[in-house]
């Protein structure tokens, strides 16, 4: 068996071009686009690359994003201050502070600043009232990696009420979230961590399963049911040719990519899977586009509730 491959870009592209009219209609309506404030401190690379990409999608469905860059010295109370400005503008509906924040700003720093976003405006749905309005099955912004994951389940038209559905990873950003939304769509949901214990066997009961996990190719054909669902989340960095070759066969288009560009994005799941799954997100080109559509949607849907 070779899995269906799930095009979370073409996906994307559905969401985005169904945007764009309803971003018309507010601008027109309000006398001004829908408004997003992204804030990003110090120089990560790949912060960059995704800030970049948000700002680019962004600008293409007609809303407003402006990118505020902070140096990595910025403290956490000149960080609280752009987004308390944030909170009062008038021209913005959502706010969305780039993560990882500088690690010299402290352990709780993420969790002080995504407090500090007005729930209204927390397009990333990462504050403690949209989280207990998900777990109350209420919300109307979830965070945008395991909402797009829902939407791509649904528009592949992949069963979710009544299956197994097993997510490997419990961070407040994907893990938990994820499974709650397959909860609210009536799955019969696990949650797995480090401490799980026999974690193939339990994997392999899912119909559905879920890797949010950031270790690369670490799920492989032992933990899938035949004819599965593989949601791969993970976006892991390789530039070690040992690791690469390990993973991706001779000709395959990992070898290819990392001969080419001297590293290869892998996900959490292993390439053999698709042999035995059903259907199989890829890397890239499967979750990660999903998630800045969504980010998008959730902008579009803060400043609708806001000019009710
Ligand atoms: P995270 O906060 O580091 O959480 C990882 C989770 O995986 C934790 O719950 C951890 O368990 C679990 N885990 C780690 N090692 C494990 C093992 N050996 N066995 C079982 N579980 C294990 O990561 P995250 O933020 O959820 O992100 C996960 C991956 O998704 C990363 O690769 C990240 O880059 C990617 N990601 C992609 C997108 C996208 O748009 N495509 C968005 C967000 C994240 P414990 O809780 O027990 O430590």
């Amino acid at each position: 068996m070779t899995a269906l491959l799930l095009d979370g870009a073409a996906t994307a592209n559905q969401i985005r071009a169904e945007i764009a009219p309803a971003v018309a209609a507010f601008t027109a309506r309000v006398g001004r686009p829908p408004g997003l404030g992204i804030v990003l401190v110090g120089d990560d690379p790949a912060s960059d690359i995704y800030v970049r990409g948000k700002v680019k999608a962004a600008g293409e469905v007609g809303l407003r994003a402006d990118l505020e860059r902070l140096p990595a010295a910025t403290s956490l109370s000149q960080l609280l201050d752009v987004v308390d400005r944030l909170n009062r503008s008038d021209a913005h509906d959502g706010i969305l502070v780039q993560s990882p924040l500088p690690a010299a700003l402290g352990d709780e720093a993420e969790r002080r600043v995504f407090d500090a976003i007005h729930p209204d405006k927390d397009v990333d749905g990462f504050h403690p009232v949209n989280v207990g309005r998900l777990v109350q099955n209420r919300a109307t912004v979830v965070a945008g990696t395991p909402s797009g994951i829902i939407e791509l389940l649904e528009r592949s038209r992949i069963p979710i009420a009544g299956v197994r559905a097993v997510v490997i990873g419990r961070s407040d950003i994907v893990g938990k979230p994820m499974a709650l939304l397959l909860l609210h769509h009536h799955a019969t949901v696990t949650i797995c961590h480090s401490r799980t214990e026999n974690l193939p066997a339990v994997a392999s009961e899912a119909d559905i399963l879920v890797a949010a996990i950031g270790r690369p190719a670490f799920v492989t054909r032992k933990f899938i049911k035949p004819g599965a669902t593989v949601i791969d989340v993970g976006m892991n960095r390789l530039d070690d040719r040992g690791a690469v070759e390990r993973i991706f066969l001779p000709g395959s288009k990992g070898r290819d990519t990392f001969a080419r560009r001297g590293s290869v994005v892998v996900g959490d799941v292993h390439p053999e899977v698709v042999d035995v799954a059903g259907a199989l997100t890829p890397v890239p080109g499967g979750v990660g586009p999903l998630t800045i559509a969504m980010l998008l949607k959730n902008t579009l849907r803060a400043a609708e509730e806001r000019h009710k």
